[in-house]
């Protein structure tokens, strides 16, 4: 699966002679992310190989994984069952879009309160659910192991060599360990987290060698799914301007840091930029209803 690269044009990166492409994957899908469905497939393969019934996972309410793994169990004809964070959840789930979707996909839900969600990794509590559940392949929360690298090891292909950074959003960091896997020496990758936290480094290199890449923790906005007015009128404002939609959680955090350092010229003149969108998009909706509590301005949809 070869997606096309988008070049991006607007004023500033031509008064800074820094040329900007984007990597639609958010067009893999509607509502499942590219980083997503591409760490699935090689999981998706092995759960059948091994003959598993069903796929589980874990995930907050407005999960992108949650959404791409019903999507991709109902494509595979596994069943899927999601750990979703939070039992107030368990009454008013269909308020949720992700949840709504999730659940249109085949998917059935365990609701559980933050506290035992925090458990999720131990043996006692994967345990319990096997109780409950049967047999399942495992995958883990945001969806990272061995195989979703793999998989994210074909998001670069043998045109992307001509770029000297790749950026890309960093949350569990599957994916950009796997874009570091498949770099070129000589080119540079970004990691741009959408939360807050030290572990990330670590984290990445369980999966992925120390030579190219750095990651840019500037932009977080606070931490994970925070956002404020700037944030999202510059999603709003990029989309009128290059047709090209954001994610407020993911897409949106590393673009705007991305025309940040170009405003602050720490790209060289003639600098290749090749940013990946991951895709995120199913969780405008979402957002949007938190915002409009808040009394925030909402993303365009
Ligand atoms: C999950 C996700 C990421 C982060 O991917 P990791 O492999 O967990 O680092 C980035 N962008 C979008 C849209 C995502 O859904």
């Amino acid at each position: 699966m070869v997606i096309p690269n988008q070049k991006v044009h607007l004023p500033l990166l031509e008064e800074k002679d820094v040329t900007l492409y984007i990597k639609r994957e958010d067009t893999v899908h509607p509502f499942v992310s590219g980083n997503k469905y591409r760490k699935l497939k090689y999981n998706v393969i092995e759960a059948k190989k091994r003959e598993y019934t069903g796929l589980l996972t874990f995930g907050g309410a407005f999960s992108n994984h949650i959404a791409a793994t019903a999507f991709a169990g109902k494509e595979a004809e596994l069943k899927t069952l999601g750990v979703i964070r939070g039992e107030e959840l368990i009454d008013n789930w269909q308020e949720n879009p992700t949840l709504k979707q999730a659940k249109e996909h085949g998917m059935e839900f365990h609701f559980v309160s933050r506290s035992d969600y925090r458990e999720k990794d131990s043996t006692e509590f994967i345990k319990k659910l096997e109780a409950l559940f049967g047999d399942f392949y495992l995958l883990p929360e945001g969806g990272t192991n061995t195989l979703a690298v793999k998989g994210c090891e074909e998001i670069l292909n043998e045109t992307d060599t001509d770029f000297d950074f790749i950026c890309s959003c960093v949350g569990t960091g599957g994916t950009v360990a796997g874009l570091i896997n498949s770099s070129k020496l000589h080119q540079t990758v970004l990691g741009f987290p959408a939360l807050k936290g030290d572990f990330l480094k670590q984290d990445i290199l369980k999966f992925a060698g120390n030579k190219n890449w750095e990651l840019i923790s500037d932009y977080h906005f606070g931490g994970y799914a925070k956002v404020n007015e700037n944030l999202i009128d510059f999603i709003n404002t990029f989309k009128k301007e290059t047709g090209i939609p954001l994610d407020p959680i993911y897409t949106g955090k590393m673009l705007f840091g991305i025309f940040d350092l170009i405003k602050k010229d720490t790209f060289k003149k003639g600098a290749q930029i090749l940013a990946i969108h991951t895709g995120g998009l199913q969780g405008i909706k979402g957002m949007n209803l938190v915002l409009k509590k808040r009394s925030l301005p909402l993303l365009d949809v």
